[in-house]
């Protein structure tokens, strides 16, 4: 339903590739969370991505994660919600709050803007949106 700015953001684990570009979306969802993720993977393969090719961490066509899930709290083998990393990443946090300023984390009600705050700086530069702005 809505989709924030893109970032250019400097590869934070393994540096040796190119930039990524980073958004995030906020949409309705009927399904459950489960169903979800099988659904942003068919994505990921429909644009190319082939993860029994891919040095992990490394470069990759197309890599979509669900960071909240409404208020859920989910830590299941194949999927954890919030997304484990979040709270490290500015390139999440940052389209996330741009979003949704007063978001908070489910289960403990700590607001993302202060857990951002919190996070030394990883080069993240906002450059446009979808819309060639
Ligand atoms: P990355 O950690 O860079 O996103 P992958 O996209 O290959 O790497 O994801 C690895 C696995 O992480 C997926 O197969 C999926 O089962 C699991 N996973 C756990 N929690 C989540 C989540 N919240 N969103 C997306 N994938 C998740
Ligand atoms: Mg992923």
């Amino acid at each position: 339903m809505r989709v924030s700015s893109l970032y250019l953001t400097m590869p934070q684990d393994y540096q040796d590739q190119a930039d990524y570009c980073n958004m995030v979306v906020i949409g309705f969802y009927s399904g459950s969370p489960e169903s979800l993720l099988k659904t942003i993977q068919t994505i990921e393969r429909r644009y190319g991505r082939d993860r029994s090719k891919e040095i992990q961490k490394g470069p990759r066509t197309l890599d979509i994660d669900i960071l909240l899930f409404g208020e859920h709290v989910l830590c299941e083998e194949s999927l954890i919600v919030p997304h484990e990393r979040m709270i490290h990443r500015q390139f999440a946090l940052v389209p996330l709050l741009e979003l949704l300023p007063e978001c908070t984390e489910p289960g403990t009600g700590i607001p993302y803007s202060d857990i951002l705050e919190k996070i030394p700086d990883q080069g993240v530069k906002k450059v446009g949106n979808i819309y060639g702005y």
